[in-house]
Order: C-alpha cells, then structure tokens, then sequence
C-alpha cells in the first residue's frame, strides 16, 4: 500500500500517520494471523480487550495518568460529550451533595456554545461565567473578568480548551484564585488532545473526539477523576427531578464494562491504539509539543510579516496551536490563495463555513515541512499580492 504524503490541513477528520494507516488497512483484513479482520471479533474478547487495555495504557504513559484517575473510550463524538457530560457530573454531584446542581460554562467559541446549549436543553441549569462572543472569540478573557462561580451550588466548570472553529486556545487553566474547591473541572480538548503536555490532576474530567488529533471518527476519549464515577442512584435523582443519563453514556456503566459495555468500534480504538504507540516510539508528548509549537510559531510569524494582506483576527495570546484562522481582504484574494495552495498541493486549508478566510489544522500527523512548505507559500503570495 502505497500513497503521496499529503499536505492536508484539514480541519477534521484530520490526516493520519501513513505508517498507521497501512498497518491498521492490514490489520482491518487479517489481524494477528487469525484469518479474521481487526474489525470482525467480538468486542468481549481477549483480543479486543487487550486493544482497549493497550491504548488506555498508552494514554496514561503518555500524559503521565495518575492513578486517581481513569481513562474510558465511548461513541457519540466530541457532542455526544456535551451531554455526557451534563447527565453524569449533575448524578456525580447529587451524590457528592443531595442537591441538584448547577453547571458553569466558560463560552469562548462554537463548540463551548454548543455544549452550554446542550446542558441547557437537558435540563440542566447553566451559568455562563464568560463569553467571548461579543468580540466574536477573537480572544480567552482573562479570568479576572470572568463572572465568580456560584461554589455552593456548581457542579462544574467547562471549557473548551481548544475552538476548532475559532481558532483560539486557552495558554493555562484556571487555578484556585478562581475556580473554588468541589468545582470540578471540565476541558473539551477535541482538537488539541496529546498536542501538549498537560497536569491530568487538575481536572475532573478530560474529553475529546479522537478523530482530530489522534484517531478517527467514532470515539471520545475520556479521561475521568475516579471519584466522579460515584452517582446518586436513578430513585434518588428522580426525587431531585435530576434526568437521568441513557445507559450508553452512563460514565460507570462503561467503566465498569471495560469501555465494552455495548459494541465498541474496535477498529477505531486499533488506530488509537497504534498512533498513541507511534508518539510514545517518536519521544512522547514533549517532543511533540516542540514540533507543534515550532509549526505554530513559523506560520503565525509569516502571515504576521504581513499585515496589510493576512489577517490574524485571534489575539496573540489566545491563538490556536493546532487551527491557524486567518482571512484576506477580499474573496477574489482568499480565492486566488486557495487556487495557488491547492496547486502546491497544499490542501483543506478553507476556513469554517461559519467564520470563512482560511484555517490551516497542522495538528500532530502535520509534518513539519507541510508546514514549511505552506510558509514559503505563504510568503510567495504575500510578495505577489501585498
Ligand atoms: N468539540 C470540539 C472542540 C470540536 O472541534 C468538535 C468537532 O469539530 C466537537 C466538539 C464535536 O465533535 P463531533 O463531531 O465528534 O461530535
């Protein structure tokens, strides 16, 4: 099996090692010689267990996993999370408290939007402690100027540590000179998951879909404090007029089966699998931490050079490591950049269709000299076209 490296920026489902993806097309055919395809065995099995137990041990060396805590694979994506979410921390904190309680949602782009919305609609009660839409999430308020969380009676905090969409990207987490004790908190980090090196500790609860950053389409990735698996029972929260959770995103039921609770996409956890042993072969997170930061700076210092054609709408501190959103002048501009990439072979770099200009993913399987590659076109037009 053979193919081009690609130069794809694409915002997601993202580009793959080569290397993996070959690998994992065999294994999709014929896995360990058993005559059946990795896709084709029973999800109880042994051998799909050990792939569960393998990508979540690769999980933990690489992001140095305390032991209080717990890594789960389930389906329904980064927004089937947006519920998860909701329906578990709410029965976590009934037990932890007897009340029903209430959800602080940090709004910084898009997908934090959306994952209040959803919180909302279930039922929940949702506080919004900060909101960049008014600047359209051009940058992270800092949280000096965040709304103070009610402590006695919120349940979490959420946030998005990275907006796919917008292009922003929170630079630290917010410590106890803000986030009171008991408030657990939440980081959807769909887009930027294993980019970085990051203190699991801090958080209750660490989610992202994996087809991004690390895998395909089909499974989130959850990295949960163990004591947040402890819920109220169905009676009790009934009695709290708390909604109780569908059993396929029930946090201690999946735990409990191993993430095998109902059929898992083995497949898709196999890729997870053999990407998270490709970063721990390549040197792990701190060597890819470097590369992302490199790819970033480069890029980012290019378009910079000039301003008078690129736009860079995302402040400087909030700026996305993994999506690059910058616009130019006119549609005839954005048009004629697009056309000269795509003829460098340089792809997928169209913005959202809700914010449109131009978004360049280079998330982790983005190499260093695509990145290079798409700098030195960047500058070819920018001497063009200033
Ligand atoms: N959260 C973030 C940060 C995302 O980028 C996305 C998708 O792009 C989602 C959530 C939603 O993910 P899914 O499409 O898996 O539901």
């Amino acid at each position: 099996l053979q193919r081009e490296e690609a130069n794809y920026f694409g915002a997601g489902p993202a580009f793959l090692p080569t290397d993996v993806l070959r690998q994992a097309a065999y294994d999709l055919f014929n896995f360990e010689n058993a005559n059946l395809g990795i896709g084709e065995i029973s999800h109880r099995s042994k051998t799909a267990m050990k792939v569960i137990d393998d990508t979540k041990a690769n999980f933990k060396e690489l992001l140095n996993i305390p032991d209080t805590h717990e890594v789960f694979f389930m389906q329904g994506g980064g927004t089937g999370a947006f519920s998860s979410v909701a329906y578990n921390l709410m029965a976590n904190y009934a037990k932890r408290t007897g009340k029903k309680g209430k959800a602080a949602y940090a709004v910084t782009g898009g997908w934090s939007k959306k994952a209040a919305e959803e919180a909302q609609r279930l039922g929940f009660d949702v506080d919004i402690v900060a909101n960049g839409k008014a600047n359209n999430f051009t940058s992270i308020p800092p949280y000096s100027e965040w709304k103070a969380i009610d402590a006695d009676n919120t349940a979490y905090l959420y946030v998005c540590d990275n907006e796919t969409v917008h292009g922003n990207e929170f630079n630290s987490i917010p410590g106890p000179e803000y986030l009171p004790e008991g408030v657990e908190l939440v980081a959807d980090t769909s887009s930027n998951i294993l980019s970085k090196k990051v203190d699991v500790s801090k958080y209750g609860l660490i989610v992202a879909g994996a087809q991004k950053n690390v895998g395909l389409a089909g499974l989130t990735i959850y990295i949960i404090k163990k004591s947040l698996l402890e819920q109220a029972s169905d009676d009790e929260l009934r009695a709290l007029n708390i909604p109780l959770s569908p059993i396929a995103l029930s946090f201690p039921v999946v735990v409990a089966n191993n993430s095998a609770y109902n059929t898992i996409p083995i497949f898709t956890c196999h890729i997870l699998r053999l990407v998270t042993q490709k970063l721990i072969e390549d040197g792990g997170i701190e060597k890819k931490q470097e590369q992302n930061e490199y790819k970033a700076k480069i890029l980012y210092e290019a378009l910079e050079k000039y301003p008078s054609l690129y736009k860079l709408p995302v402040e400087k501190n909030s700026r996305s490591h993994m999506n690059v959103v910058f616009t130019l002048p006119s549609e005839d501009l954005e048009s004629a950049f697009l056309a000269g990439a795509a003829e460098r072979d340089l792809t997928g770099l169209k913005g959202h269709r809700s914010v449109g200009g131009m978004r360049a993913s280079i998330y982790n399987a983005v190499a260093i000299e695509s990145v290079e590659k798409l700098v030195a076109f960047v500058i070819e037009f920018a001497e063009k076209n200033q």
